[in-house]
């Protein structure tokens, strides 16, 4: 029987929007170009390590878009973290506790006092702003510093993090305003999944498989159109006809799929002007643990992020080891300089932080990401920019991923338009004749 809904692309949003249309009763068929599914979060077994695609950890825990997902399924994600940890900033050749309460702030000595003041003011500032005002503008015009301090460098480049902007100016205010503000409220602030991003991939596969269909390696390469309607999802092998179609992957693929005089063209626009975010992540496996740390562990100048999964998820690296991940932002496009350079930094940080870390190591694995986020949530491709779910010239073809609208940033961005996606396809199903 025909599916209702072809879902092109199985990554997180792909998966998401599938697994909830399925739980609603609709007949799913998910085509994925790759041999496995999880798209940018893809997770890799290796030696009894389980290791994510670099560091993949989930904003606002409970609160966040991936717990919402689980919750409309039935099936709550289960958290390996406990509620709140310890990160880390190495500052001044010492790793000092990131303050992330108000006693923290207070009694921290990476700000002085007056910078402590400059800071209330900021969050003070920061919980009463308009957020639509403040999309299109960049962070650093909302932060008005009065002068840059060392401290007020280190807040700013923080702010910035939280959205993964290691400049303040490509920032939008709005974005990281609206995340700081979530996380205020929210009792878990990171949630890092029980088997990484394995648990969410294989809940989400199960829940499409128990009455849908997945094709991997199954490219589309094309959609076919008639009366301004998708008839059918193209590939070098068969069509996939549907009543609905998805498109759950960077928004610049869109384009490729379908003729340009059919997409408006201000989508068209944003499409070929995305900018996504870039990085390099280094994993290593540790025959013995270094450190006992669960939380980030932040490097400011240059910008390096550390994680050790296993201290927080004893199933991710074999009894007694220790698997480490660390990881460099690189300005997109990325190149072999810039890739070289990064590196460099990586392994001078990492062993400046913990003085012969690299004769511990028995393997490591290097990864080059030239998508990390679908998009820098830099003004210009905000909440506010971003295209809905819906195409307003066809009808039956909507959208899902990390670079359409949706809250928070990178994997949240990607569930929660999967959400918004899979809502409007269930209103239009309903509403259209079988
Ligand atoms: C190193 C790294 C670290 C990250 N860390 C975090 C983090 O800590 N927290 C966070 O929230 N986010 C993080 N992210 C971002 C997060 O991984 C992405 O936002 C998310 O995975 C995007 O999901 P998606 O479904 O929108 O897109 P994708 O994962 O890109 O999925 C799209 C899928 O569509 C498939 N596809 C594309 N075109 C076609 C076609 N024509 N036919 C068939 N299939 C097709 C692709 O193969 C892919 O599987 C990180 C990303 C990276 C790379």
């Amino acid at each position: 029987m025909m599916p209702d809904v072809v879902i092109i692309g199985g990554g997180y949003a792909g998966l998401s929007a599938g697994a909830l249309l399925a739980h609603q009763g609709f007949r799913v068929q998910l085509l994925e170009q790759d041999k496995s599914l999880g798209g940018r979060a893809r997770v890799e077994e290796r030696d009894g390590y389980l290791l994510d695609y670099g560091i993949h950890s989930h904003r606002l825990g409970e609160n966040g878009p991936l717990a919402r997902v689980f919750r409309e399924l039935g099936d709550p994600v289960r958290f390996a973290n406990p509620r709140h940890f310890t990160s880390y900033i190495f500052d001044s050749n010492r790793l000092l506790e990131l303050p992330d309460t108000m006693a923290g702030l207070l009694s921290t000595p990476l700000l002085n006092p007056l910078e402590k003041l400059q800071f209330i003011k900021i969050i003070l500032k920061m919980m009463l702003a308009d957020l639509d005002r403040w999309y299109p503008e960049k962070l650093s015009a909302f932060l008005r510093l009065p002068g840059m301090t060392p401290g007020l460098e280190k807040i700013s480049t923080l702010l910035g993090l939280t959205v993964m902007a290691e400049n303040p100016e490509e920032a939008s205010a709005g974005e990281v305003i609206d995340i700081f503000r979530r996380a205020v409220f929210s009792r878990r602030k990171v949630g890092d999944p029980v088997g990484g991003a394995g648990q969410i991939i294989n809940t989400l596969e199960k829940k499409i498989s128990s009455s849908g269909i997945i094709n991997l390696n199954t490219r589309v390469t094309g959609l076919e159109f008639a009366s301004g309607r998708v008839m059918a999802a193209r590939t070098d092998q068969a069509n996939y006809p549907a009543r609905v179609f998805l498109f759950s992957a960077p928004i610049n693929g869109l384009t490729g799929l379908v003729p340009e005089n059919l997409l408006p063209p201000p989508l068209i626009e944003f499409a070929n002007k995305l900018t996504p975010t870039s990085g390099l992540s280094l994993d290593f496996g540790l025959p013995a643990p270094i450190t006992d740390i669960k939380g980030g562990i932040f490097n400011l100048d240059p910008v390096v992020i550390g994680r050790f999964p296993s201290n927080i998820d004893p199933l991710r690296a074999p009894p007694g080891k220790q698997l480490a991940t660390w990881l460099r932002p690189i300005s997109f496009p990325v190149t072999k300089e810039k890739i070289k350079e990064a590196e460099e930094i990586l392994r001078v940080v990492i062993e400046k932080i913990f003085p012969g870390f690299f004769n511990r190591v028995e393997w490591e694995r290097k990864l080059v990401h030239p998508v990390m986020d679908g998009l820098s949530m830099k003004p210009g491709q905000d909440f506010s920019r971003r295209p809905g779910p819906a195409i307003p010239l066809i009808p039956n073809l909507f959208l899902a991923g990390d670079t359409i609208r949706g809250h928070g940033s990178g994997g949240d961005i990607a569930f929660s338009s999967a959400i918004s996606a899979s809502d409007i396809i269930r209103k239009y199903l309903l509403n259209s004749n079988r």
